[in-house]
């Protein structure tokens, strides 16, 4: 069998080194797009690095994701690139628009202009569904978006659909619901949760400011959902597919079980700040995921509990490496 090529724009991000991960373990040629930037982080994928070409790009620049098909002659391209932070997206709602949604564009004319034959994954959210139409959100669920992200990320899905339409092309909408990991960025709640949790439990810090502990998603473990990303692509036909788990679970809850974890009591330290409070909120997220099972035979594995147990524990490992290398 012949080996397949595959591209992953946000390959620095959390979910891009899961996917990076998932391709290498089936034997692809992984080529990585990563923005120019003054100082390289390439934290998340340092440990595969030597597998995978690392190769630049911009999704707000054409040209360049043109050049990069060209040269890469990917199968598959997984376009994960995003301005993906709700919160920054009410301060930069332009470059979010021009990121999330307008860079959706970009990288589909790349293709179609290129190699209309190649399959595309577009990474869609549950903040489509926003102030959410019905209970749980499926793939027939009306959208209702409450962020610049949202807005965003709804114009990328229907630009998906549309040159699936009308230009015949293998491109495939994954709306995935809240994902987080140990990779997850520091400023998501369920991070910030578990470092802050780490750093109170280690003595490094005293309280957890945060904004509204209502809301409630559907959490599940990115490592879990990567894999629904290449199942589409490996379907006949491409098509839209929400990805969860099914259950839902507030902020508040989220903290007392990484708190319980290491017996401390959230109440003891979170404290409320109208800084991290937003201008419009998504209050209940949940998702139903019965088209995954049934088309893509995808389920997800990991627990609630088993999520935020992991991600506590690999927070107080890291804090605890953190401070060894200081000492
Ligand atoms: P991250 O924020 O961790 O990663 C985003 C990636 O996009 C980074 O690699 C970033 O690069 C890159 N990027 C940002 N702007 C540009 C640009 N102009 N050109 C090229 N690359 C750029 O996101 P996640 O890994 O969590 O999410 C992956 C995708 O899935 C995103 O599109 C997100 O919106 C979407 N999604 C995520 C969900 C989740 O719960 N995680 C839920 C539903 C959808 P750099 O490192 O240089 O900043
Ligand atoms: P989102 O679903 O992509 O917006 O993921 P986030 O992790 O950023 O936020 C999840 C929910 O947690 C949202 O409803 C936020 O309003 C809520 N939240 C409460 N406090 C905080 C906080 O301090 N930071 C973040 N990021 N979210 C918070």
């Amino acid at each position: 069998m012949t080996q397949k090529t595959a591209l992953i724009t946000g390959l620095t991000g959390q979910d891009g080194s899961y996917l990076a991960e998932l391709l290498l373990e089936q034997d692809y040629k992984v080529y990585g797009m990563v923005r120019r930037t003054s100082t390289i982080n390439f934290e998340r994928i340092n440990h595969i690095q030597d597998d995978i070409e690392v190769v630049q790009g911009d999704l707000l620049d054409e040209s360049s994701l043109t050049e990069l098909l060209k040269s890469t002659k990917p199968d598959e391209v997984y376009n994960l690139a995003a301005q993906s932070f709700v919160q920054t997206s009410f301060q930069q709602a332009v470059l979010t628009g021009d990121t999330t949604a307008l860079g959706v564009t970009r990288m589909l004319n790349a293709v179609r202009n290129t190699n209309p034959e190649i399959r595309y994954y577009q990474a869609s959210s549950s903040e489509m569904f926003g102030k959410v139409m019905e209970v749980p959100q499926t793939e027939a669920t009306p959208f209702y978006p409450r962020s610049p992200y949202g807005v965003a990320k709804v114009y990328g899905h229907w630009m998906t659909v549309n040159y699936r339409e009308s230009y015949n092309m293998h491109a495939s909408s994954g709306i995935l619901f809240n994902h987080e990991s140990p990779r997850r960025g520091l400023e998501f709640v369920t991070r910030k949760i578990t470092n802050h949790v780490a750093r109170i439990k280690q003595g490094l810090a005293t309280e957890l400011r945060l904004g509204d502990l209502h809301p409630q998603r559907d959490w599940g473990f990115a490592g879990d959902y990567v894999r629904a990303m290449w199942l589409m692509l490996q379907q006949d036909t491409a098509d839209d597919f929400v990805i969860s788990t099914g259950e839902t679970h507030s902020v508040e809850e989220f903290c007392d079980l990484a708190f319980g974890h290491v017996d401390l009591a959230w109440q003891d330290y979170v404290v409320q700040d109208e800084a991290f409070m937003r201008p419009a909120e998504v209050d209940l997220l949940i998702g139903d995921c019965t088209k995954a099972k049934t088309v893509l035979g995808w389920e997800p594995k990991t627990t609630f509990t088993e999520l935020v147990t992991m991600m506590v524990e690999a927070d107080m490992e890291l804090v605890a490496r953190q401070q060894r290398n200081l000492a």
